[in-house]
């Protein structure tokens, strides 16, 4: 293991005391030459203030489903798990939601892993898992790193992270600042645990990780106390030249922040980008539609894409588990974006990347 921060903030931004709910949204930024835009007194917030969501042409909300979606199972692929095996060959297994399975390098990584039936803090309510996860944490070769975007229930799953570890035991836990307390409290040792900033960056092995801005919040239990008292952002691991984005969980916001990726990544090599979550069209001012995630994928010039966040559970919005990649399909077509640049697996398909 190999951990080392490359830069760090003044020590007084790490000291910021959470203490008062944040109940209502962020006033107008002020200048405070004490801590980073994005940190508040009480947490953290999205620079980018434009809440107005950027209407797009998938569907109007007058023909959205008027109950959430429903919960059922869409088939599984099992798998091509020679690609897993094969010497010097760099692999993609999409085992569900925002979940993915990276060999790169000889180095196993996880993406907001969740193999648990529902997202949720309880076991008897909450959104349920429709499709099972397509691999179980069982039957994937080793995992080194865990790469965790946010602490929303269906990124940062409790009992996932401990059955990581119990398997794992050497494992590195990647989180936005303010999560570290969390995994602790949850028994990972904090030498295992790597917590930075937007735009910090650390090694990992050979890689390097930089935690990069994305337009979300998030809450964690049923206080508003608990509301953007941790960070949120996305992944980009670098490694000989090569550069894969893990967006996490964004919204298109003004696209500034998919701007600045841009200017410091561009072109990215691969980009994980969520599609799900975006009907009624209010829902985008906490995630990107298919076409929105396409207008991204164009921003930061990524050579190949591949879409996440839909399909696995119900409940949690309205559009049906098989709307993304229709909606991705029709973006496409808008956008000129050839269908291999950016496409979704089936639960479970491993493919070739980063070749
Ligand atoms: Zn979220």
């Amino acid at each position: 293991m190999n951990i080392s921060l490359f830069k760090l903030f003044p020590a007084a931004f790490l000291l910021s005391v959470f203490i008062s709910a944040c109940s209502s949204p962020p006033p107008a930024l002020p200048a405070d030459a004490n801590r980073p835009a994005h940190h508040t007194a009480a947490g953290f917030r999205n620079t980018d203030t434009s809440v107005t969501p950027i209407l797009d042409t998938m569907s109007s909300d007058a023909h959205v489903n008027i109950r959430r979606t429903r919960t059922y199972a869409l088939p599984l692929d099992s798998g091509n798990k020679a690609l897993w095996r094969t010497p010097g060959v760099n692999s993609l297994t999409w085992i569900g939601h925002s979940t993915f399975y990276i060999r790169w390098n000889n180095t196993g990584i996880l993406t907001d892993p969740i193999f648990s039936d529902r997202a949720s803090p309880v076991s008897f309510a909450g959104p349920k898992r429709g499709t099972p996860p397509g691999h179980s944490l069982d039957s994937l070769p080793e995992v080194n790193l865990v790469l965790i975007s946010h602490s929303h229930y269906d990124h940062l799953d409790k009992k996932s992270i401990q059955m990581i570890f119990k398997k794992y035991p050497k494992c590195v836990f990647a989180v936005p600042l303010k999560v570290r307390e969390l995994l602790e409290s949850w028994k990972i040792p904090s030498a295992q645990i790597i917590e930075l900033d937007w735009w910090q960056a650390a090694a990992f092995r050979e890689m390097t990780l930089t935690f990069v801005p994305a337009h979300h919040t998030t809450r964690r239990g049923a206080f508003k106390s608990s509301r953007d008292v941790s960070l949120w952002g996305g992944w980009v691991i670098e490694l000989a030249g090569k550069k894969l984005w893990f967006a996490g969980d964004i919204a298109m916001g003004d696209g500034s922040y998919y701007r600045e990726i841009a200017d410091k990544f561009a072109p990215i090599d691969l980009a994980l980008l969520p599609i799900g979550g975006y009907k009624p069209s209010r829902y985008t001012r906490q995630h990107t539609s298919p076409r929105q995630a396409a207008q991204i994928h164009q921003t930061v010039q990524s050579k190949h894409s591949v879409g996440m966040h839909w399909g696995t559970f119900g409940d949690m919005t309205f559009e049906e588990l098989e709307d993304p990649p229709r909606d991705l399909q029709r973006a496409r077509k808008e956008l000129q974006i050839p269908e291999n640049s950016f496409h979704t697996l089936r639960h479970g398909e491993i493919v070739e990347i980063l070749r």
